[in-house]
């Protein structure tokens, strides 16, 4: 499990997630930000940073975004 960044983070990139996370998942990549789910350790700390709600624990993703559970994964996966 890990929490996951949504679409209202694309073209936002607020980054106030970055600087909250205690274990360094959050990346910054061309569109958006994303979480390594394989680093997260589900704190929760991020979700209430966000300042456009952009981000959920995987299991409370809505349903249209739920293409982001994989776009966040695979930005880690095509890296390592
Ligand atoms: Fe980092 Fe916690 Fe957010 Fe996971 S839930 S990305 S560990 S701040």
């Amino acid at each position: 499990m890990a929490f996951v960044i949504t679409s209202p983070c694309i073209g936002v990139k607020e980054a106030a997630c970055v600087e909250v996370c205690p274990v360094d998942a959050i990346h910054e990549g061309e569109d958006q930000y994303y979480i390594d789910p394989d680093v997260c350790i589900d704190c929760g700390a991020c979700e209430v940073e966000c300042p456009v709600n952009a981000i959920y624990m995987e299991d409370f993703v809505p349903e249209e975004e739920k293409e982001f559970i994989q776009k966040n994964a695979d930005f880690f996966r095509n890296r390592k």
